[in-house]
Order: C-alpha cells, then sequence, then structure tokens
C-alpha cells in the first residue's frame, strides 16, 4: 500500500543534463526538454509514478506506478485502482 501525497496541480520535475550536468526543470509530462545553457535535448526517463484523483475526496494523488491500493493522505481513504 502506498501512502500520496496532495501535489500541486503542475508539477516541476527535474532532470540533469546529459551535457554539462546543469539542473534542469520543467512541467512533468514532457518527454523531451532541452537544456538553456547547451542546447542538448535530453530526453526524460518514463514516469516511476502514477497521478490519479481520491476516489472519496477527489484530491490529486500521486502514487508509484502499478499501485492497486493508495491510501489517500487526505481523507484516509483507501483507493483501489483496477488496471
Ligand atoms: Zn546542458
Ligand atoms: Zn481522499
Amino acid at each position: 500500500m502506498s501512502i500520496a501525497q496532495r501535489i500541486a496541480p503542475q508539477p516541476k520535475a527535474h532532470i540533469m543534463c546529459a551535457n554539462c550536468k546543469c539542473m534542469l526543470a520543467f512541467v512533468a509530462g514532457h518527454q523531451l526538454v532541452k537544456c538553456s545553457r547547451c542546447n542538448t535535448v535530453n530526453k526524460v526517463p518514463p514516469p516511476t509514478v502514477d497521478k490519479k484523483n481520491c476516489q472519496n475526496c477527489r484530491v490529486l494523488l500521486q502514487f508509484p506506478i502499478n499501485s492497486k491500493k493508495v491510501k489517500c493522505g487526505s481523507c484516509q481513504f483507501i483507493n483501489q485502482f483496477a488496471r
């Protein structure tokens, strides 16, 4: 079981540029991120977290991908997500 946390609607993700090693921030969901320093296009690794709304209180939950039971951190409801 996972304990989900509240997250902002537009989470920012970070990756390190493969070329110049600077930290790049981007809006989660993008697959390619261009480095503003050296212009290298970095491929974003596939997500390891999934996002769904709590079935009870509708808050957006973030949890490790393939979790079947996710406890809402807001209302403590245990969500069962079928795949
Ligand atoms: Zn770079
Ligand atoms: Zn909830």
